[in-house]
């Protein structure tokens, strides 16, 4: 882009489509909004889930009992609200990017494995925050299904222990005052740096480290590209800006690619 293409303020929809589709090498930036059309509430917009309760911090989660049957309880909740949740429009449209040999990668801030539901290959997704659809033990590491952590609590009450070596089992997820994963945030920086189009989409851009990878991209020399219905922080950097709903970008961009099917 050798001009900002802010739709709205001069520019069109299918101007800021076509420098997308001209990109090599993609990275996608996604937070809770690429998943609200799947009937999965982000934090942040009124009425989401952030208004309504307090985080748990990690180191709470680790010491109170009541703090762990409290984190389950939510976890439950947010579980059975993944479990019926298809792909969206922005999932499939990274998928047909990924098919066309356009995407590098995912970096995503959520939780839900909708960027792997829609089929994307597992060495694709980077998973800032880890995953809600399954749990570990904080001792071990042994995995541990959500369904078999809800029946321990049911038959005994108390919030589930590893079954080798009975340590606290949490779910995979990143807690507020948890360590970010190591890998994963080494992955997202050195994608971040060799992509030509960083492309962000359903985030407030406010949860940090994490919101500094879009940046890094843009100091690096990739494009900015910004799909939000509200403003963020480094709008005013963008090369590019959509303030608008991700599936009008991306239905949009779907019949651009020839493919609007999904998995
Ligand atoms: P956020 O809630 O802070 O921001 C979401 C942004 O998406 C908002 O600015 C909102 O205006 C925008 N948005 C929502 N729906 C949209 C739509 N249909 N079209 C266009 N824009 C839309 O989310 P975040 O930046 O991802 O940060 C919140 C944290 O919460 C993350 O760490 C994430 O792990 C976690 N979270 C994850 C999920 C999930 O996995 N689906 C859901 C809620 C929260
Ligand atoms: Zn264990």
């Amino acid at each position: 882009m050798y001009r900002q293409i802010h739709v709205g303020k001069g520019s069109t929809l299918d101007e800021l489509i076509a420098e997308f589709l001209a990109a090599k090498n993609i990275v996608a930036f996604t937070g809770a909004g690429i998943s609200t059309e799947c009937g999965i509430p982000d934090y942040r917009s009124p009425g989401g889930i952030w208004s309504k309760m307090t985080p748990i911090q990690f180191s709470d989660f680790m010491t109170s009992e009541e703090a762990r049957l409290e984190d389950w309880r939510r976890r439950f909740l947010m579980y059975q609200q993944f479990g019926d949740a298809q792909p969206g429009s922005g999932h499939r449209a990274l998928r047909a990017l990924h098919d066309a040999g356009q995407l590098r990668s995912v970096v995503t801030q959520n939780i839900d494995g909708l960027h792997s539901k829609s089929g994307l290959p597992s060495e694709k997704v980077i998973e800032l925050h880890g995953n809600g659809t399954f749990a570990t033990c904080m001792s071990c590491g042994a995995h541990h299904d959500i369904e078999w952590a809800e029946a321990e609590i049911e038959r005994t009450t108390s919030s589930p222990c590893c079954r080798l070596c009975s340590g606290h089992v949490k779910a995979a997820i990143i807690s507020f005052g948890q360590m970010m994963p190591e890998e994963e945030m080494d992955r997202a920086v050195r994608d971040a740096q060799a992509a030509d189009l960083m492309v962000v989409i359903g985030s407030s851009l406010v949860v940090h480290p994490a919101a500094q990878i879009p940046e890094l991209a843009k100091d690096s020399g990739a494009q900015l590209l910004i799909i939000n219905r509200e403003p963020t922080p480094l709008d005013w950097m963008a090369d590019g800006l959509f303030h608008g709903e991700i599936s009008t970008f991306f239905e949009r961009l779907l019949v651009e690619c020839g493919s609007s099917t999904s998995g």
